[in-house]
């Protein structure tokens, strides 16, 4: 009967088959967010620890699907490389949180230092510096405001074009940071070659630094490779008390994690800076 060639079609289905719809839906969908205005951009705060103060904000993308609820960059990111969407989707973030902190700029609040994530696809895409300084330029914000987040991975990819972009956005002004970092396979010699103004340890090293020894002794390498190479260093992932009071020991320049604030809206990061 029919019936029994439809339940013997949706058996027939792979499950790879069903993932490839998945995946197609979330790109579809993707395709559409932008436009629909689906897409928002969430700030996290960076916590100086010399001073207890909030120094910069790190911006975090969120997509607000209309069935879905709030689905998470780790899911879409991958999505929006492998197709190329991330080019406008990046552009996108970077012009979002470029105006908003002009507006805390001039609403007197404390100066804040915006760091935007690069991902692989935008950092060797074609004359990204030029679409950098139109927005720059566009929004108002000066260079030296700004940051951006590239993984170890990413620089590691093609060292002699990362270090020819990265000086030049250097040249401009702009600053470098390396994300994820312990997680890639650099070696000593390229981050002493990349013009990099700081390290961000990994997150997953912060995670159980207390607990386990070889990562409390990676956190410390890093932090003392940091010095030794002049850059800030910051710690990712931080959730304790205790993580934050070793890491003030062992002299790390900066924390992020959910023990100072969850990424948050711009209205609250504001009601944040305020209080
Ligand atoms: P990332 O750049 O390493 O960002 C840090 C991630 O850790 C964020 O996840 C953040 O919400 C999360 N996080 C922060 N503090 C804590 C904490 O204390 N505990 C735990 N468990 N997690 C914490 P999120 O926002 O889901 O972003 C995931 C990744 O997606 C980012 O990792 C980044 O690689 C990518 N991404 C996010 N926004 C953008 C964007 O605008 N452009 C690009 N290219 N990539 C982005
Ligand atoms: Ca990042
Ligand atoms: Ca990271
Ligand atoms: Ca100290």
């Amino acid at each position: 009967t029919k019936e029994t060639g439809g339940t013997s079609y949706r058996f027939y289905t792979s499950d790879m088959n069903d993932m490839a719809g998945k995946r197609l839906k979330l790109e579809i969908g993707l395709r559409k967010a932008l436009e629909r205005g689906e897409l928002t951009v969430y700030y996290q705060p960076k916590m100086e620890l010399a001073t207890n103060q909030i120094k910069g904000v790190e911006a975090l993308i969120r997509w607000q699907h209309p069935q879905r609820g709030l689905v998470s960059p780790g899911e879409f990111i991958p999505v929006a490389e492998e197709t190329g969407l991330i080019i406008p989707i990046g552009a996108w973030v970077l012009r979002t949180a470029c105006e908003q902190v002009v507006r805390w700029q001039k609403a007197g609040l404390p100066p804040l230092k915006l760091a935007v994530n690069l991902s692989g696809k935008q950092f060797s895409q074609e004359n990204l510096v030029g679409m950098i300084k139109q927005i720059l330029q566009e929004t108002g914000l000066s260079p030296e405001w700004l940051e951006l987040e590239i993984t170890e991975s990413t620089a590691m990819n093609n060292v002699a074009q990362a270090i020819e972009i990265m000086n030049e956005l250097k040249r401009h002004g702009i600053s470098l940071s390396i994300d994820d970092f312990g997680t890639g396979y650099s070696s000593l010699s390229y981050i002493s070659r990349f013009p990099i103004s700081t390290l961000k340890i990994d997150q997953s090293f912060i995670r159980e630094m207390i607990e386990r020894q070889d990562h409390m002794a990676i956190v410390k390498a890093i932090i003392s490779l940091s010095k030794s190479l002049q850059l800030k260093v910051i710690a990712e992932g931080v959730e304790h008390d205790q993580q934050r009071d070793y890491l003030e020991q062992l002299d790390c320049h900066e924390i992020q994690g959910y023990l100072i604030s969850p990424p948050v809206p711009a209205n609250d990061l504001e009601k944040l800076l305020r209080d």
